[in-house]
């Protein structure tokens, strides 16, 4: 294994999800929603397969009907003019978007400045860059960013900014006042950025605004975001990339040589997806803010410190309360002591001790799914 990957064996999401399978448990560690995304939806790719849409090749930056419904999307939701032919990438997911957008942006020895926790594919793309990761750590109760520290962390060496909101896993939402001072500071370093956004749609508390939308932004900006957790067909992998014409070609250059292309019928299928009125849109937000709710009661009343999110399907807690104190271990044992899966936020860390004590929850299954995870925690 290349030295840069070492200790990136196996994702924290691969060994928790077969341990939910191994045990039985109810899994409320990786984020992916136990129902299908609308039923609409899933006849569009069947259509597309059947119509022979997609079945070979698509071309390389994406299927011209899904370039121009991203670019639709962008206009609806935040009033950004995005050029179909020249500013949209479609990707095999947010995942191969983050990994290409690091491989064509970044040189070695460029210094990236991420906020940590850190969604684990961020770490393992910038070693694989031969860059360096910087973290601003985010730390509990508000889990807000340190803007002071943030402009502290910037050296002659930054390159990029990645941020993620909202933010996967404590829920936290930029505000405009958050957003700004970054924007800002990015303008004065004349550094890159790349947003990733996949819970855009997801927001309870506050809204989503993206970066490229403000002064100066446009240009340095490369936005990330996917088919998989607004419609729930994470298994698709469809995800995108907006931005500036150049930083699109940079991108696509990467993805050219990582996947070619992305798999055609689903993206036919996502393009009619992203033109579900806004009662879809609104609907899909409602129902995890109640279930947000309902598993934050439970996992309150089953004596976790619970840190709400603004955004999301994860909740953070801490387990302190419970006379516990390492995560890692905690979400080891957790299947059988009482059958529930959950990911220990220590991993998606540089400094571990940070976390160490942080537990994450998803909570975009069914209520009676959820229902029956409290009532199991409630017995730890
Ligand atoms: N970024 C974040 C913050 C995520 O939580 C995820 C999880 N799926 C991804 C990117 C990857 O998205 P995709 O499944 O579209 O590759
Ligand atoms: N994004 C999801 C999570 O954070 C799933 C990630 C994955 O399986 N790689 O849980």
């Amino acid at each position: 294994l290349n030295r840069s990957l070492a200790g990136m064996g196996t994702t924290i999401f691969a060994e928790m999800s077969a341990l939910a399978t191994a045990t039985g448990s109810i899994n409320l560690g990786q984020g992916f929603p136990d129902t299908d995304g609308p039923e609409a939806v899933r006849e569009a790719a069947v259509r597309a397969l059947r119509e022979g849409l997609g079945n070979q090749y698509p071309p390389g930056p994406g299927v011209p009907e899904l370039r121009t419904a991203i670019a639709e999307h962008q206009e609806r939701f935040y009033g950004l003019t995005v050029d179909p032919g020249t500013e949209v990438l479609v990707t095999a997911g947010a995942t191969e978007a983050i990994a290409a957008a690091l491989l064509a942006l970044l040189e070695p020895g460029d210094e990236v400045i991420a906020f940590e926790p850190f969604y684990d594919s961020y770490a393992a793309c910038i070693a694989m860059a031969g860059a360096k990761r910087v973290p601003l750590t985010l730390r509990a109760p508000s889990f807000r960013p340190d803007l002071d520290e943030l402009r502290a962390l910037v050296t002659p060496r930054t390159r990029l900014l990645l941020v993620n909101t909202p933010h996967n896993p404590t829920g936290t939402v930029l505000t405009p006042e958050e957003l700004a001072a970054i924007a800002e500071l990015a303008v004065e370093h004349d550094l890159l950025v790349v947003t990733d956004e996949v819970y855009e749609h997801l927001v309870f508390t506050g809204a989503h605004h993206p970066l490229a939308a403000l002064p100066g932004m446009r240009e340095r900006t490369v936005a990330i975001s996917s088919a998989g957790k607004t419609f729930s067909f994470t298994g698709w992998k469809v995800g995108w990339v907006t931005g500036a014409p150049e930083l699109v070609a940079a991108v696509r250059t990467a993805k050219q040589y990582l996947t070619y292309v992305s798999a055609g019928p689903f993206q036919y299928a996502v393009a009619e997806a992203l033109r579900l009125p806004d009662d879809y849109y609104a609907g899909f937000r409602a129902d995890l803010h109640r279930k947000r709710d309902l598993l934050t009661a439970g996992l309150d009343a089953a004596g976790f410190r619970v840190f709400e999110p603004q955004g999301t399907y994860f909740v953070t807690t801490d387990i302190t309360p419970l006379g516990e104190k390492d995560g890692i271990e905690f979400c080891r044992t957790l299947p059988e002591r009482c059958g529930v899966v959950a990911i220990p936020n220590a991993v998606f860390y540089d400094d571990a001790e940070a976390g160490r004590a942080q537990v994450r929850f998803a909570f975009c299954k069914k209520d009676e799914v959820l229902r029956e995870a409290v009532a199991r925690l409630r017995r730890l």
